[in-house]
């Protein structure tokens, strides 16, 4: 339809008087009628979302100028390459956006974080970097110093989405949000611009993102019917499902990207967008809470939460809440990697459809199965819950996006009227790290340098180094309280930015109070679980024990003389062995099946006999994977049997892939081969003739 001159000059006025603020900002009509038309419910919008600026041809481009459609559009998800596109093309076209490269995914997509700020703030962001890493570690800077650079430092807010893949709406809603943070003219955009650094991580599983993407289009985009839906698909990225947010030690590629971003970067805030509960629930570290974490930090969580909450429900937007679901006692998240280092964390669950497909939802008054109400009636008011969600409820896209966005703006606006506080605080926690070290024992823990399997020792070092905490090796052998330390021990002391992550992963973890439950509460004590001695130090010599710096620790094996009729290859349970008989696929190998003496060797049961001429391929595989090969002077006559090499299948259903993805991680990473099977596999009958083993990971 064609408006007449004079409709046309109504709408422009209609539209001026709906944004009086930056009323000489022209907007886009199509976004608004199309923000309108697929918002299911006036009450599901806010005057944050409800318009957006209009592109000009040639200047920044809006997300439908890139895309073809605007956000929140009914059955339209985007691949990971057009979110990436769509990045790409803003930050050619805008001074306010850089993008950082971080990585690339398991299957080679490239990952970034998307950074958004003034003008100025861009073209200062190195030396802003600089001041929040001297915050970050502020050893030696004096109170006087650290005000001085607090007070001409911005904070960095860093947003991500879609780290679960069948959450699907945060990786669209950050375009939006993107597009408006750099070009809206409206005194609260402006604010955030000129106050905060905000960055974007576009995808936090791009290849789950992907494969979602691929079966929504395929297999949901039709599926309407909420109480028996279709099921999503049964792999998101190449190993990990939904448990790449209990992924405490990063084994997922794109969340290490993000953690080695975050330690360069050191934003003091972080915001996780999930989707499950209605319609927006926003973390504020609830008990239990773990107890090593800084007092500020559980002020500062329900201190914003409580700021949106409020915000949001004053737009008239109804079913925001925070409080009665998620706790803040598991270090396992990939967003508590701010909390772990002294930031700042906030998470959302958005009500999202699995897709972008309209649909009548029923809202389930409780969130799972065996689940009382004590509080998880989703509908009912509750004090944390002042205005519930509807118990039934057409539900869109857009209206997860206008939730979403209107939080994150919100969540911002909060920062930047707040700069310096956040930026302070991020100093103090920081400072408190390091004292606390000194002030609460254990001040250091020891990894002893003599344990007769070093190669699971190193696992624990590396891991701790990957979280940027400092482990140091003993360059003598000193005795503190708890007794000896030999030379080449490695020491990790509190004292440091990351002493309390330190103290969570090493100390024996005790669960607070036995009166509350958790969210979640897996084992992560890093000795217990990777069987490696690591001793607390209740000693404050322990801070002032001379060390070397480790980076990353990948101790050598040895061997003993070439040319003797056989070797022991120690079996001390470094897992490296399964790896080594792989590598010596071609080698007969053997197990010793009781300890024996070989010279001043004790040689355990369990270790592999290699014979004399194997000695060059075993010297290539197992020196690097840290393993002991001793010389024998005859061969061994203990009693001992092969070491099969059992063709291997591991047994996949379509529908639960979580614990098989870590089985296969797990296999991947030990260099032990396999098959993936499937039920059609089994049907077709004589695996007894291609298989040796079938392993069947826990799929219920
Ligand atoms: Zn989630």
């Amino acid at each position: 339809m064609k408006l007449s001159s004079s409709a046309a000059s109504a709408l422009a006025l209609a539209l001026l008087a709906a944004a009086p603020a930056f009323a000489q900002q022209a907007m886009d009509p199509t976004f608004a009628e199309h923000q309108k038309a697929w918002t299911t419910k006036p009450e599901f919008s806010s005057p944050l979302v409800d318009h957006l600026p209009a592109s000009a041809p040639g200047g920044v481009p809006s997300p439908r100028d890139a895309l073809g459609h605007d956000i929140g559009a009914p059955r339209v998800l985007d691949h990971y390459a057009d979110l990436l596109k769509y990045y790409r093309a803003l930050a050619a076209k805008s001074p306010r956006v850089k993008i950082v490269e971080t990585g690339k995914t398991e299957e080679g997509r490239p990952t970034v974080v998307v950074l958004i700020s003034s003008d100025a703030n861009i073209a200062g962001l190195e030396a802003n970097r600089k001041n929040l890493a001297r915050l970050a570690d502020p050893r030696g800077l004096s109170e006087t110093d650290a005000k001085a650079i607090v007070a001409r430092t911005k904070p960095m807010y860093v947003a991500l989405g879609g780290l679960h893949s069948a959450e699907t709406g945060p990786p669209e809603m950050l375009m939006e949000l993107a597009y408006r943070l750099v070009t809206e003219d409206s005194p609260l955009i402006q604010k955030i611009r000129a106050n905060v650094i905000v960055g974007i991580n576009p995808a936090t599983d791009p290849d789950g993102r992907d494969r979602y993407t691929d079966w929504y289009d395929r297999n949901k985009i039709d599926d309407t019917d909420d109480l028996n839906p279709v099921p999503g698909a049964p792999y998101w990225g190449k190993y990990i499902f939904h448990d790449n947010n209990r992924d405490i030690n990063y084994t997922g590629l794109s969340a290490r990207n993000l953690l080695s971003f975050y330690l360069d970067w050191h934003p003091p805030v972080m915001h996780d967008l999930h989707e499950s509960v209605p319609f927006l629930y926003t973390f504020s570290g609830q008990a239990p809470q773990n107890p090593s974490l800084d007092p500020i930090l559980f002020g500062e969580m329900p201190w914003i939460a409580n700021f949106e909450m409020a915000k949001l429900t004053g737009y008239g937007m109804p079913g925001v809440w925070t409080h009665g679901y998620v706790d803040a006692w598991s270090p396992g998240y990939v967003g508590f990697m701010s909390t772990n280092h002294n930031g700042l964390f906030k998470m959302y669950e958005t009500f999202g459809n699995g897709g972008a497909t309209t649909e009548l939802r029923h809202v389930k008054p409780v969130r799972g199965p065996g689940e009382s109400d004590g509080g998880n009636n989703q509908t009912k008011r509750d004090w944390f819950r002042p205005s519930p969600p509807y118990k039934t409820v057409e539900w869109s896209m857009r209206n997860n996006t206008n939730y979403m966005e209107t939080g994150v703006l919100t969540g911002l606006q909060a920062v930047s009227e707040n700069p310096q506080l956040i930026v302070e605080n991020f100093y103090k926690k920081s400072r408190n790290a390091i004292e606390s070290g000194r002030k609460d024992a254990p001040y250091a823990f020891i990894i002893p340098g003599d344990q007769p399997d070093m190669t699971r020792a190193a696992l624990v070092v590396n891991l701790l180094r990957q979280q940027g905490i400092e482990v140091g090796r003993t360059t003598a052998d000193v005795t503190l309280k708890e007794g000896k330390v030999p030379a080449g021990s490695f020491i990790v002391k509190r004292d440091q930015p990351y002493g309390r992550l330190a103290k969570i992963l090493l100390e024996k973890q005790t669960f607070p109070d036995n009166k509350l439950r958790t969210y979640d509460d897996s084992a992560w004590t890093m000795g217990m679980m990777a069987h490696v001695k690591v001793t607390p130090s209740a000693d404050l010599k322990a801070l002032d024990v001379a060390t070397t710096p480790v980076d990353q620790d990948r101790p050598q094996g040895t061997i003993g003389a070439p040319a003797a009729p056989a070797y022991a290859v120690l079996d001390h349970g470094s897992i490296n062995l399964a790896t080594l008989r792989y590598r010596l696929k071609g080698e007969r190998v053997r197990i010793a099946e009781q300890g024996f003496k070989a010279g001043q060797t004790d040689v355990p049961a369990g270790s592999f006999l290699v014979d004399g001429k194997a000695y060059e391929t075993l010297k290539a595989a197992g020196v690097p994977l840290g393993l002991t090969a001793v010389a024998l002077t005859e061969k061994p006559t203990v009693a001992s049997h092969e070491a099969a090499l059992p063709r291997i299948a591991v047994y996949s259903t379509w529908g639960s892939t979580q614990n098989v993805g870590w089985v296969r991680y797990a296999f991947d990473q030990f260099e032990t081969p396999y098959d993936l099977i499937f039920k059609d596999e089994v049907k077709k009958g004589g695996l007894r003739a291609r298989y040796d083993v079938i392993v069947m990971p826990s799929q219920v």
